[in-house]
């Protein structure tokens, strides 16, 4: 579960300060997929970024399964988010020469020896989730034999690797189009209830907000309790 409370995050700006996000308090529970919706430049990513433990607010608590986020250093932060934490950006940024089952092995990679059965452990996990994106038989392509849709899905398995509790996806239908985008956004929500993640969904894509367990608007920074009409 993650519960923001109270959150407020400026920026400095010359000789002001620009507030991303106004005393923000939000909740997502397991196996929930809530929307974040908004204008661009509203404040949604940078309060993604903060329930991603990315940045620090300047107010406000992050629990994360009832631990207060903000009180970490950075190393312990960087820690939690290897445990609990999947992150998925707009752009996939794969690495190009790895296959995508590789994508997914390197994130095991990192800070760690492993012996030979976590190894093999890493790889079923990979595959097994590379499986689960629908991307069985692709497996062994490089991102540049792969479409745009296909490595949004490489990238949303990578985010998983860690079996977070906790999954953040930022605007991930953007470069698609309207059926790829959509099918994103199913994969997205199946996986939250086959994983029992509580996901947090930022999109401008209205269409799709009918279809998630919550929807919060964000304008100025701050959420608005009317929803936005959502065009027919
Ligand atoms: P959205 O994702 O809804 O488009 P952002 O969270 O990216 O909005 O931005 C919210 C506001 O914070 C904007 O005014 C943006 O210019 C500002 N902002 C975001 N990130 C930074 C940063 N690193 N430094 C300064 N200002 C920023
Ligand atoms: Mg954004």
């Amino acid at each position: 579960m993650i519960r923001l409370d109270n959150i407020t995050l400026t920026f400095k700006d010359g000789d002001t300060r620009i507030t991303a996000v106004d005393h923000v308090s939000l909740t997502a529970h397991p196996g929930t997929v809530t929307g974040i919706t908004g204008p661009s430049g509203s404040g949604k990513s940078s309060l993604l970024a903060v329930a991603a433990t990315l940045i620090t607010p300047d107010s406000g608590q992050v629990l994360i399964d009832d631990f207060d986020a903000t009180t970490l250093n950075p190393a312990e932060a960087s820690d939690l988010r290897r445990d609990k934490i999947g992150i998925v950006f707009q752009q996939p940024n794969l690495i190009p020469s790895l296959t995508a089952l590789e994508q997914l092995e390197v994130m095991n990679e990192l800070g760690a020896r492993h012996s030979r059965s976590k190894r093999a452990e890493v790889s079923a996990r990979a595959a097994e989730l590379i499986d689960a994106v629908g991307l069985s038989e692709h497996g062994d392509k490089r991102p540049h034999q792969l479409s745009g849709g296909q490595r949004q899905r490489v990238n949303i398995a990578r985010a998983l690797m860690n079996d977070p509790s906790l999954l953040l996806v930022d605007e991930p239908t953007s470069a698609l189009d309207q059926e790829r985008g959509a099918s994103i956004i199913d994969l997205i929500l199946h996986l939250t209830d086959e994983l029992n993640t509580s996901t947090l969904l930022v999109t401008h894509d209205l269409v799709h907000l009918p279809r998630m367990h919550a929807v919060v608007h964000m304008v100025d920074g701050r959420l608005t309790e009317q929803p936005a009409v959502v065009p027919a």
